[in-house]
């Protein structure tokens, strides 16, 4: 469901204009950095995929990618047999209108690190704005649809709060509820629990697994070696911007073959 397909993807940093760029035109390049260098990934559907990966190797770059939120050079990205970003047109491709980007972007779930929330909005206003902005659903209708989500992650009684009344570990169960409730085909997430405080861990942890277990596509970001093992049909390891071994769990847990794999293995115990 989702094909990623020899992706490449440089960011260019540009100094201050030297006088010789000022007289040339030519902006003063300082750095390219190629961060994702040839990736090549197939998620079939219902499958959970973890990404682990030192940090800096690519990963939330990769996660961008899928969701539009970068723009890549080379290689293509398809989900739910959609291609990202681009149209196909004669055999090349051409950028499509960030209108028909920001349609198939509705079919993707993002769970970002630090929540993203509407502050301005309780957790019921914040899973319901989607759906009432994007979707274009009534009130009523959008309602019905956040209430039993909400209910899902364990915040039923928390929907008139809003996010300054809310721990850590309960915006990221709202957000997760916000990402669901647009029904998409696949379910991305980036550290979903890195910035919490270790004791409220496993209440994120427990609901992303429930949603795995209903048979959702999912790619998690994560360094929660353990919660990766229980939770993936596959695990991917990335390094400098490729993936250097990819497999089930019970293989890359136990029989690692990429050093990488091995070093990230015992640094986390
Ligand atoms: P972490 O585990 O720390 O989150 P990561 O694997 O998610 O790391 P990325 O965030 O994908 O790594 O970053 C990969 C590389 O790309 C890093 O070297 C980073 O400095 C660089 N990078 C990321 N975003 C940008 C940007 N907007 N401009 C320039 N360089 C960037
Ligand atoms: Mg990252």
């Amino acid at each position: 469901i989702i094909e990623v397909r020899d992706v490449h993807k440089t960011f260019v940093s540009e100094t201050k204009r030297t006088l010789w760029s000022r007289l040339t035109g030519r902006p003063h390049v300082e750095k390219r950095v190629e961060v994702l260098k040839g990736v090549d990934l197939v998620v079939h559907r219902g499958e959970t995929i973890a990404i682990l990966g030192s940090s800096g190797s690519g990963k939330s770059t990769l996660l961008r990618c899928i969701n539009k939120l970068e723009t890549i050079e080379a290689g293509r990205i398809y989900v739910n047999g959609h291609l990202i970003g681009y149209e196909e047109r004669d055999g090349g491709l051409i950028a499509e209108k960030a209108s028909i980007t920001a349609q198939k972007r509705t079919d993707i779930g993002f769970v970002f690190q630090h929540f993203n929330l509407f502050l301005n909005k309780t957790a019921l206003g914040n899973v319901m704005a989607p759906l009432r902005d994007v979707k274009k659903l009534s009130a009523s209708e959008a309602r019905n649809i956040a209430v039993p989500n909400l209910e899902m992650v364990g915040l039923g009684d928390k929907m008139e709060n809003y996010p300054s009344k809310l721990s850590g570990g309960q915006k990221q169960r709202v957000a997760i509820a916000r990402a669901l409730a647009m029904e998409p085909s696949v379910m991305l997430f980036d550290e979903p629990t890195s910035a919490l405080d270790p004791e409220l861990v496993g209440e994120v942890l427990s609901v992303i697994k429930k949603i795995a277990q209903q048979g959702t596509t999912m790619v998690i970001v994560t360094h929660e070696m353990q919660f990766a093992r229980e939770i993936a049909d596959r695990i991917v390891v990335m390094d400098q911007g490729i993936i250097v071994e990819e497999g089930p769990p019970s293989q890359i847990f136990t029989a690692p073959q990429h050093p990488k794999t091995r070093a990230l293995l015992s640094r986390s115990g």
